[in-house]
Parts: C-alpha cells; structure tokens; sequence
C-alpha cells in the first residue's frame, strides 16, 4: 500500500462509506460525517487531490482514482475487522471501538490482522454493519427517519461512527439486530418501541444515520 498519511486513510475511509451508501462524494457530505468544519476538509480534499488519491470535476464531486480507491479499501477493511476483534474477542462496547480500532489498525502488521481474522470466526462485518470486505455492501434497507407510523423495522446499520453519534444510538438501547416499530414521529423526533419499558425516542438526525430493514423484507435480516 502506498504511503499516505492517518488523516489522509480516514478522509479516504469516509469517503468510501459515502461510496459505499450511494450518496455523493462531496466535501459537504465528508464534512457533515465527521463532524468537522467546510475549511478543514477542503484543505485535505485539496492534499488528497495533490496526492493523486482522488480527482474532482468542474462540479467539485470527488472520484476516487484507482490508487485512492486501493488505500480506502484496505484502510476501511483493516478498521472494521479491528473493531469486530475489540467487541468480539475483548468484549469492548459496539459504541466505544471506533476510537481504540482507529488507533491500532494504521500500526498492525498484517501478520496480526491475519491473526484477528482468525479470531474473529465468520463475522462479515463490523459492529455496526459495515462489510470488512469494504466496498461489497448489499445496497439495501431504509433509513429509520424515513419510515411511517406503524412500520415494523429491523437495525441493520448505523451510518455515522462518530462517536457522539453511537454513544446516543447506545444510549437509546439501540443494537444491530434489534427489531421494533415506530409509533411516533414529529418533525423534531421518531419514537420505536423496541420492547424495553419506554420507546426509544431519537432526534430526526440521529434516526436519519440508522439503516433498517422495514417489514417489506424481514426474511432478509443479517445476523452480522
Ligand atoms: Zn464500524
């Protein structure tokens, strides 16, 4: 793998997750994933551009060259499966390992990660859905902000892996895997009864960065 910096392979990484979700490649789009201002990223779009990484049209929509796409694809990878090994093996909360996976998986020989893909059995994705062979996703499912009153949903992903942003999903007793349906919903928040004593009640945003399967396909549920 080419050299490039920490900060270019995460730029890299959040924009393959942009790829992978369809949505466009877009500095906007980069800057509202991780949480950062319009300055910040245009400079790094520009380095990531300098760098060959990645080509930008008259539009400013961002491609991926084929060298950029590579190091995105290898970075994302390593990443998921290192937090698939920190909730599976070391039993680390699925909202606290995007950080800790952040830091080890841009140090590990790849002896090691063979070594994780050992121990972490037959699991497909990271904690949150995300295929480890980076780029493979099944382009399926419904963002929950989107679904109706009375929708049956099943959590098949969650979209954002700010931190902030898994510690809500956590916080509202969110889980891969967990099925509900939604019984209300405003123009500020969408409440899903999951089966816990209250309905978990998430603020539109936040609903908008969980993707369910709706009870349109519940036969199609990965296990993860
Ligand atoms: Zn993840």
């Amino acid at each position: 793998m080419r050299d490039v910096t920490p900060a270019e392979q995460e730029y890299l990484e959040t924009l393959l997750h942009l790829h992978e979700a369809g949505r466009p490649l877009t500095a906007a789009n980069v800057a509202r994933e991780m949480g950062l201002s319009a300055p910040t990223v245009h400079e790094m779009v520009r380095r990531l551009q300098t760098d060959g990484l990645i080509e930008r049209d008259e539009r400013k929509r961002i491609s991926f060259t084929e060298d950029g796409m590579a190091v995105a694809r290898e970075a994302a990878s390593r990443h998921r499966l290192v937090e698939r090994f920190l909730t599976d093996v070391l039993h680390i909360p699925w909202h606290e390992v995007h950080a800790e996976a952040e830091k080890i998986d841009q140090a590990m020989s790849p002896a090691v990660a063979a070594r994780m893909r050992e121990a972490i059995g037959g699991a497909t994705t990271c904690p949150h859905g995300h295929p480890i062979a980076a780029g493979n996703r099944v382009q399926c499912g419904t963002r929950l902000a989107d679904v109706p009153v009375g929708g049956r949903v099943t959590v098949l992903r969650f979209e954002n892996e700010r931190p902030e942003v898994l510690g809500d999903l956590h916080a509202a007793g969110l889980r891969l895997g967990l099925g509900g349906t939604v019984t209300a919903r405003d123009d500020d928040a969408v409440e899903v009864d999951f089966g816990a004593e209250s309905p978990a009640r998430l603020h539109t945003h936040t609903a908008d960065t969980v993707t369910v399967w709706t009870s349109a396909a519940p036969e199609a549920v990965a296990a993860g």
